[in-house]
């Protein structure tokens, strides 16, 4: 047994305040913490529980003059169910319905989907080495139980994945992060978020302790709104992680030029995917499968398999290929 404090402040500063304490933690919707402490992989100090606080703004779904602003403790499932959300950034809802279950998605809210932790089976087996959750022991999984793990982005350390859905839609849609700590606040650009394992795949993100998620910004994404597509590959057709997914929006002109692409990958590195290069090989072109092959080929550049894992390759190529094509078809369909 693990001895930790629980407290529920009634306002941000406090939870500001309780969050400095070293060994703190924010809890949420409990639905990825609560499971890493009872396992032994997480152990907190004390948990502070931030819903009190959700009134003080933090589970707001609105528009304001910078774009949407997600509440970090809004639901999921009232955020994919919003019609602000599903009218304007359809591409955000079908993501996060396709995670996890309603149940689920009823209890978790957008600021602990960022923060999730990777389900590495090694990572949750305390009885195993595993340098993401004790720096210097090692990785099994290079060698070992991989099906579900990074093709790309990897280091000798680690070749965990990030597990989100919701989080591929808000890197292909340029979500910004905006925190607070004691000290004050500041934004992050999804694309800086996360991390790449490195030599210190026990960071997962650039938060730093004390640093509480406040709500989370989209810039206008009507352009993407017709012709969207999110693709989620998994061994079970639901309440499973993905294998592949893709996440997929296109602006086409009235001509069939496109205009802009953007394309995120999940389930494939430690981290959402997401090479503007390869986006930037279809601005100005006509849709065709060629040119999203050589789109897909861009993403995967660089792209390594560790045997289980190795179908990965040619399952992320498909799928970046089909959501491209579907998403194309949608918009014409309408
Ligand atoms: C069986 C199962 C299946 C699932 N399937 C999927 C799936 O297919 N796709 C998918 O995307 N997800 C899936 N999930 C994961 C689920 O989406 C996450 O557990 C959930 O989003 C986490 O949100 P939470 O509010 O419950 O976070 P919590 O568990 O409360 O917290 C998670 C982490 O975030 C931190 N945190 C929370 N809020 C803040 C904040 N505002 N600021 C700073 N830190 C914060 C906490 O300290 C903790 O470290 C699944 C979960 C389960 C249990
Ligand atoms: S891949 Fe990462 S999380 Fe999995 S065993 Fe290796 S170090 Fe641990």
């Amino acid at each position: 047994m693990n001895p930790f404090t629980f407290i529920q402040p009634k306002d941000v500063d406090a939870v500001l305040a309780a969050l400095a304490a070293p060994g703190a933690r924010p809890i949420a919707g409990g639905t990825n913490l609560l499971d890493l402490i009872k396992e032994g992989v997480m152990r907190p100090s004390g948990l502070v529980d931030i819903n009190p606080v959700a009134s003080a703004g933090l589970d707001v779904i609105e528009e304001d003059g910078d774009g949407l602003r997600l509440g970090a403790l809004a639901r999921n499932a009232d955020t994919a169910s919003a019609p602000l959300v599903r009218e304007r950034y359809p591409l955000l809802s079908a993501a996060i319905l396709a995670g996890a279950s309603p149940q689920l998605r009823n209890m978790a809210t957008n600021g602990g989907n960022l923060l999730q932790r990777t389900r590495c089976v090694y990572f949750y087996d305390v009885g195993t080495p595993c340098n993401k959750r004790e720096p210097g022991t090692g990785c099994p999984a290079r060698a070992g139980i991989n099906r579900q793990l990074a093709i790309l982005g990897t280091s000798e350390q680690c070749i965990a994945t990030h597990p989100s859905d919701m989080c591929v839609a808000l890197r292909a849609l340029d979500a910004t992060v905006h925190v607070r700590a004691a000290s004050g606040g500041r934004q992050i650009p999804f694309a800086d978020f996360h991390r790449l394992p490195g030599d210190r795949p026990d960071v997962d993100s650039v938060l730093q302790p004390g640093e509480l998620i406040t709500h989370i910004v989209l810039p206008d994404a009507r352009r993407f709104a017709q012709r969207f597509e999110y693709i989620k590959v998994r061994d079970r057709l639901s309440y499973a992680f993905a294998l592949v997914s893709v996440a997929a929006a296109l602006d086409v002109a009235a001509d069939g030029t496109i205009r802009a692409a953007r394309i995120a990958l999940g389930g494939v590195a430690h981290k959402p995917w997401r090479v503007e290069a390869a986006e930037d090989l279809l601005a100005g072109q006509r849709a065709t499968e060629s040119a999203f092959a050589r789109t897909a080929d861009r993403i995967l550049q660089g792209a390594r398999g560790y045997g289980q894992n190795d179908f990965k390759i040619p399952l992320a190529r498909n799928a970046i290929i089909q959501a491209l094509t579907r998403a194309l078809q949608k918009g014409e369909q309408r």
